[in-house]
């Protein structure tokens, strides 16, 4: 008998794309099962949290997830899944909890149901109403997910886990080695995306530049394969390691049919020793050459590098010298996160603490930087006409939508427009003109075609 069947579910979701592809794959197993999403307002039996522990901060908004979710479905079982492992606590009476390994995410309804089975004995010991799924060094597959929820774009997940074990990071310990779909399997599922009226996928994985560890094919054959796929009119490369975006990469995606000019390259620091204290591949040399490098092929690209400061070892003068290298390359956009402390990570035995006011200052400087290098970004093509993908409303008359480089637009009902939503998940043609109010925008102007 399906245990499953006729049960309620409700999911929350943390921390990054993959993860949120990932639920949205969960519950279509969980349907399929017979398991209902329970609407607003509702009680559900079964509460899935896909958790997230990139920060500190990632830690508690998991655990407070899960306190949130016990109080408001008493008696549910609490499914745990994802990077965050919180500490096994006892249940207080009639609780059933089942953490399911981050690896494990692919057998969720597998797990609950077998969960369920022993859970159902009334005999049970309050003590042993915890099942962990985690058998250490089990199965570890690669679990398929392309999905877009509320959002207009989808997120194709083409690529799970990491072999670099960057020191300050847990993700390799939590999602396991690199490991990917097969080309034929991906493209199937972004005809599937094109069929239900998807036109933008967003490629989503871990360290995806890393594609083929499973499957002996490389990455370059898989966004030739993509860009084939009709329907598809937008492919954006979510975040790819600067030594793995090769040459031959940008060459094609500056050539496609369908790519994106956008990137987004992580660099972490802009110093060699704090690089070399983070195990990274690549030195500031190797990284603004790669910048020259997207440059020459696709001058327009909008270009998104990650930072993090603060990290141990980073001293006054390694953070100055790494300023000073992120003020001259020519990106588009920081994304600063904080060094985090992580319990497990080989950056622990590194010596030189920074502390949180340096660590603020820091981000803060980094953040101003961001802003100067997004507004030069932007006023480059204030005046020109681009395509802008339009998006889901939140505001009553006003679309916004993303240009092919990545500049937001915001176009407001002033121009000839009767009913948005007959343009939302359409490319327009749009006249970028200035800055919108908010400071956020650029302004712009439908092009209607006769
Ligand atoms: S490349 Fe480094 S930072 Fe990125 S997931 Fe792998 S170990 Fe973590």
């Amino acid at each position: 008998m399906n245990v499953l069947k006729g049960k309620k579910a409700v999911y929350y979701t943390l921390g990054c794309k993959l993860n949120f592809a990932e639920t949205s794959t969960i519950e279509q197993q969980m349907k399929v099962a017979g398991v209902e999403t329970i609407s607003k307002g509702g009680v559900a039996d079964i509460c899935i949290v896909n958790t997230c522990s990139v920060t500190e901060v990632a830690d508690s908004k998991s655990r407070q997830a899960i306190s949130r979710l016990r109080r408001r479905h008493p008696g549910a079982m609490m499914v745990v899944t994802g990077c965050y492992r919180p500490p096994l606590t006892p249940p207080s009476r009639g609780e059933n909890y089942l953490f399911v390994d981050g690896k494990q995410k692919g057998d969720i309804p597998k797990l609950i149901e077998a969960a369920m089975r022993t859970f159902s004995n009334s005999s049970l010991r309050e003590e042993d109403r915890v099942s962990l799924s985690l058998k250490d060094g089990g199965g570890v597959s690669f679990v398929p997910a392309c999905a877009c929820g509320e959002r207009t774009r989808y997120f194709l997940k083409v690529q799970d886990g990491c072999d670099y074990f960057c020191t300050y990071c847990t993700i390799p310990y939590a999602r396991g080695r690199s490991r990917n779909g097969s080309i034929a399997s991906l493209v199937k599922q972004a005809e599937e995306a094109a069929g239900q009226g998807g036109k933008e996928i967003v490629l989503t994985g871990v360290n995806i530049g890393d594609f083929g560890k499973t499957t002996g094919e490389k990455f370059i054959d898989l966004l030739r394969a993509l860009d084939k796929v009709e329907g598809i009119e937008r492919y954006r490369i979510s975040s790819i390691e600067p030594n793995l975006l090769t040459e031959e990469i940008i060459r094609f995606c500056a050539e496609s049919r369908a790519f994106m000019p956008h990137f987004h390259i992580p660099l972490q620091s802009g110093s060699d020793e704090v690089l070399r204290l983070m195990h990274r591949r690549y030195d500031t040399k190797f990284f603004a050459g790669k910048i020259e490098e997207v440059r020459r092929y696709i001058p327009d690209a909008f270009i998104g590098v990650d930072v993090i400061v603060g990290m141990r070892g980073e001293t006054d003068e390694l953070f100055s010298q790494a300023r000073a290298f992120m003020e001259a390359l020519p990106v588009s956009q920081y994304h600063v996160f904080s060094y985090s402390e992580r319990p497990g990570t080989k950056a622990l035995e590194i010596p030189g603490i920074v502390s949180p006011e340096k660590k603020h200052e820091r981000s803060q400087q980094i953040l101003s930087l961001s802003k100067e290098k997004l507004r030069t970004h932007y006023n480059i093509y204030i005046g020109q006409t681009r395509p802008v993908m339009l998006e889901h409303s939140r505001e009553v008359g006003v679309f916004h939508g993303f240009t092919d480089n990545y500049i937001r637009v915001e176009i407001n009902s002033k121009f000839k427009i009767n009913s948005f939503r007959a343009f939302d998940n359409t490319i327009v043609n749009v006249r970028l003109g200035g800055w919108n109010e908010k400071g956020d925008a650029l302004a712009g102007d439908l092009i209607i075609e006769n």
